[in-house]
């Protein structure tokens, strides 16, 4: 089944105000399986959200539209939903009740526009909103589907959650059960590559790649008549995938994050850590103190920005920083070893790069990043160009880092049991 998305909202169109509904009702789309080829956003306008609504029933099965549900006049989703679909609006006694409990218990004062809200097309299925006052709707006729939703994002989200997710799960026959293999130390292109054959071939389950700052993403969709069935036909994939990319999985769970399994690993080894930062600013330290549990295995974070503090705190040489540079080899490695030192920490990791717009050279352009990591004294040390601004060159260093991190701890480990 097809499904369009319809954001109605003049702030929308001039661009006061993102439009996250459709980027959350998209997301939700396809995890559902179902296909959404259109999105439009149009005004409070009735004329022409009549047009978009009429041919968005021309092309597609079910549509979902958000926003101008409120009480006042510019708020028309609804009338010119009905009046599209030929339904005449009647007073919804239990939706009246709501609203006027709604404002009794608020102590607010009801204005007559208020009942407005209470108006329901004829033989539309009435939704209650618990974060306000205007119901959802849903309008059904011969083949298609018409869905009315609150705009504001704290009432539409938590209805979608409760009534409309398990609603249009009901649309397709069957179940759709995903899964994401997780990788990290790869790129899109080359993980792509490895999977081309399952992708040209696929049936049910389908392979997607979504591609992330540092990270590639594979998610396995199913389709089957009972989850049980579903994920019967993704485990062999989910195997595959393991096998294809080893140590680049780092994890099959939905909720782990690359920090996350950073984090794991260093509990499950009960190795304490230490960050030493200079262009990331703690922003490794950041990511790794937001996992919960972290101060099992987190010692401390320096932020080392200047010179003399990569000498004075962590004793980099000053032959170093003078012949080789701050953003070098030598000096990522010297943080990382002068961080063990002053933490005691079994691993130490720094990085020292150049992240714009400004201080790069035709030797040492911007983007260039060092970042070592140490691991009970073994210190390994790799060389980044990344692209994009400030903040995204930032952002790729600190993926990079713990993806380094990763590598390193699983290297040690695995060199460990192959010297036994
Ligand atoms: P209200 O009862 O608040 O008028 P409504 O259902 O009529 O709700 P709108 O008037 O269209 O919805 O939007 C109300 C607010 O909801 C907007 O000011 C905005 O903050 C938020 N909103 C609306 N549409 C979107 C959207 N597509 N994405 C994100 N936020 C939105
Ligand atoms: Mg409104």
């Amino acid at each position: 089944m097809t499904v369009e998305l319809i954001s109605v909202g003049t702030e929308i169109l001039l661009g006061n105000i993102v439009n996250t509904n459709a980027a959350y009702l998209a997301e939700q789309c396809a995890v559902l399986g179902l296909s959404c080829f259109y999105q439009t956003v149009v005004g409070d306008n009735e004329a022409r959200l009549a047009q978009v609504l009429e041919t968005a029933l021309g092309r597609s099965d079910i549509i979902i539209l958000s926003g101008g549900l409120g009480p006042t006049r510019d708020d028309l989703t609804k009338e010119t939903a009905a009046r599209v679909m030929g339904k005449e609006l009647h007073m919804d006694e239990h939706s009246r009740k709501r609203i006027e409990d709604f404002f009794t218990k608020r102590g607010l004062e009801l204005t007559d526009n208020n009942w407005k809200q209470a108006m329901v097309p004829e033989g539309a299925v009435v939704i209650d909103n618990d974060n306000g006052t205007a119901p959802g709707i849903i309008i059904e006729s011969e083949e298609k589907r018409v869905i009315l939703l609150p705009g504001p994002p704290g009432e539409l989200i938590p209805m979608f959650e409760s009534a409309i997710y398990p609603y249009l799960s009901k649309a397709e026959p069957g179940v759709i059960y995903s899964q994401t293999v997780k990788l990290c130390g790869i790129g899109e292109s080359k993980a792509e590559t490895m999977v081309a054959d399952l992708i040209a071939e696929q049936g049910n389950p389908t392979i997607a790649p979504y591609a992330k700052i540092g990270e590639v993403h594979l998610r396995i969709t199913a389709k089957a008549s009972a989850e049980k069935e579903a994920k019967k036909l993704i485990k062999p994939v989910v195997k595959e995938l393991k096998n294809r990319f080893g140590m680049n999985v780092y994890t099959t769970e939905e909720n782990v994050t690359l920090e996350q399994a950073v984090v794991d690993l260093l509990l499950a080894n009960k190795l304490t850590v230490t960050t030493a930062e200079s262009c990331t600013g703690g922003l490794l330290a950041a990511k790794l103190t937001g996992v919960p549990g972290v101060s099992e295995v987190f010692k401390s974070g320096q932020v080392t920005y200047s010179n003399k503090a990569k000498h004075r705190l962590l004793g980099v040489k000053k032959h170093s920083l003078g012949k080789h540079g701050a953003v070098s080899e030598n000096v990522a490695k010297e943080m990382a070893k002068g961080a063990a030192v002053s933490s005691r920490a079994d691993v130490a990791v720094a990085i020292t790069g150049i992240a714009g717009p400004d201080g790069g050279s035709p030797e040492k352009p911007v983007g260039l990043v060092y970042i070592a990591c140490s691991v009970c004294g073994k210190v390994k040390v790799k060389e980044y160009n990344f692209t994009g601004n400030r903040n995204k060159i930032r952002e790729s260093s600190v993926i990079a880092a713990l993806t380094l991190m990763r590598h390193c701890i699983l290297e040690y480990y695995s060199a460990l049991l192959s010297a036994k």
